[in-house]
């Protein structure tokens, strides 16, 4: 059964599983039971948290369109921890 999306101005958009036959151009919204309008996207991207939103966006601009440096990052002001838990010294070094 594919998923809808619908969009009430108070409340929100929200998704809808439906039968095909029953994909109608608006629909009663769950919170407040208004009229919602029928909206087109990809399923589940309209409900994203918006963080992980800017992220997808900013890895898929990264992808397109990579910042260009000219020189080498600078190193981090914060030194690089080192630990005293004796397991570690058996670790492989770099
Ligand atoms: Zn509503």
């Amino acid at each position: 059964m594919p998923t809808y999306g619908y969009e009430c101005r108070p409340c929100g958009a929200f998704d809808e599983m439906r039968p095909m036959a029953d994909a109608t151009a608006t629909a009663a919204c769950p919170q407040c039971g208004g009229v919602a309008r029928r909206i087109f996207g990809s399923p589940g991207l309209r409900t994203l948290n918006p963080d992980v939103r800017r992220a997808l966006d900013a890895s898929a601009k990264s992808a397109e369109q990579p910042a260009v440096v000219s020189s080498v990052p600078g190193r981090s002001r914060r030194p690089t921890p080192v630990t005293r838990d004796p397991r570690h010294a058996r670790l492989p070094r770099p």
